[in-house]
C-alpha cells in the first residue's frame, strides 16, 4: 500500500529545505523574506490554521507577524491595515486568513492586497495572470496538487484528468493548472449528471468538494491516480478526505492520504510564495 501514497510529508519537506537555502541566500544579500498574516475574530480552525502558518514560517527563517483584529472592525479599518501592509517595504506577503465576518466583503478585502504580495494567489490580477499563463502568485493548495503529481512522476499531457468541485480556490484553478500542464480537463460539480461515468475515463481524479467518502473505488478505472484535497472529520471526528480510501487503495496507481497529503503542501506553497515574493523585492 505505501508504494501507492503520494505523502505530502516527503514533498512539502523537500520544498521547505529549499525554501530555507532561499531564505538563508536572501538574508545574505540583507534581505529578510516576511509574512504578514491578517486574521479577524477568533474562529478557531482559523486560529489553528494560522498557528501552522506561523510555525512554518519560524522553521524556516521567514519573518512572520500575526495581526489579530476584532470581529467587530469595519471594513474601511480592515482596508487601511491592507493598505498600510502593502506599503511597508519590510514585508514580502500579506494574507488575510478567511472567512472573515459576513460583514466584510472578502471580495473587496482580498482585491486590496497589492498583487506583488499577494502569496495566496486570490487577488484578480493573479488569477488573471494564471489564467493566461503569465508569471504569478499560483494558488497554494492547487500548485500542491500539481507539484504531488511532479514528484510522482505524472506527466499530464494529454491525461485525461476530472476534476470534482468547481470552487475560486480549488476547484478552477487546478482544472487551469492542469489544461496548462496540457492534460485534457472535466470540471465536474453539484450539477453535473452522472460523475461516476466521467471519472471511471479519467486518468487522473482530483477531488475537492468537501464530503467524506464522496469518491469511492467503483468510479474509478484500474491505475488512475486520485490527488485528494478534502479535509473533513467523519463521525469518530477523525481527519479524512473526500475519498473512500479503503475502497480507492485497492484500484488506483497512486493516491495522497489525509491527513499527510494536500494541506501540507498548501502550507509549503505560501512559504514558496513568500520568498518568490522577496526574490521579486530584491530585484
Ligand atoms: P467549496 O467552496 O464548498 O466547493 C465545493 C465544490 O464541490 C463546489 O464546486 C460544489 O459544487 C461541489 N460539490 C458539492 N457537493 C457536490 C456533489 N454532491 N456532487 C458534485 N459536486 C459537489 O469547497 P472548497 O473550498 O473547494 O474545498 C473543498 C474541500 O477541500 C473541503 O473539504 C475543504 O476543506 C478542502 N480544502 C483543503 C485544502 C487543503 O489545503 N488541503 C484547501 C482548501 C480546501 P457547486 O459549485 O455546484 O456548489
Amino acid at each position: 500500500m505505501d508504494n501507492k501514497l503520494i505523502s505530502g510529508k516527503v514533498v512539502s519537506a523537500e520544498i521547505k529545505e529549499q525554501v530555507k537555502a532561499e531564505v538563508a541566500a536572501l538574508n545574505e544579500q540583507g534581505v529578510y523574506p516576511k509574512l504578514s498574516v491578517i486574521i479577524v475574530g477568533e474562529n478557531p480552525a482559523s486560529m489553528t490554521y494560522v498557528k501552522g502558518k506561523h510555525k512554518d514560517c519560524a522553521e524556516c527563517g521567514i519573518i512572520s507577524e500575526n495581526i489579530a483584529l476584532p470581529e467587530t472592525i469595519t471594513q474601511d479599518e480592515l482596508l487601511a491595515e491592507i493598505h498600510r501592509l502593502n506599503n511597508d517595504e519590510t514585508v514580502h506577503g500579506i494574507l488575510v486568513q478567511l472567512p472573515l465576518p459576513k460583514h466584510i466583503e472578502e471580495y473587496a478585502v482580498i482585491n486590496a492586497i497589492s498583487p506583488e504580495k499577494d502569496v495566496d494567489g486570490f487577488t484578480a490580477v493573479n488569477v488573471g495572470n494564471m489564467n493566461i499563463g503569465k508569471d504569478c502568485f499560483a494558488p497554494c493548495t492547487p500548485q500542491g496538487c500539481i507539484d504531488m503529481l511532479d514528484y510522482a512522476g505524472v506527466n499530464l499531457e494529454g491525461k485525461d484528468v476530472v476534476v470534482i468541485g468547481r470552487s475560486n480556490i480549488v476547484g478552477k484553478p487546478v482544472s487551469v493548472l492542469a489544461l496548462q500542464r496540457s492534460a485534457t480537463v472535466t470540471i465536474c460539480h453539484s450539477k453535473t449528471k452522472n460523475i461516476a461515468e466521467k471519472t471511471r475515463m479519467a486518468d487522473v481524479v482530483i477531488v475537492a468538494v468537501g464530503r467524506e467518502k464522496f469518491l469511492t473505488g467503483d468510479m474509478l478505472k484500474p491505475g488512475a491516480v486520485v490527488i485528494d484535497v478534502g479535509i473533513n472529520r467523519d463521525s469518530n471526528g477523525k481527519l479524512c478526505g473526500d475519498a473512500d480510501f479503503d475502497s480507492c487503495i485497492d484500484v488506483v496507481s497512486r493516491i495522497t492520504p489525509v491527513p499527510g497529503g494536500v494541506g501540507l503542501m498548501t502550507r509549503a506553497n505560501l512559504l514558496k510564495n513568500t520568498v518568490k515574493s522577496a526574490k521579486n523585492s530584491a530585484k
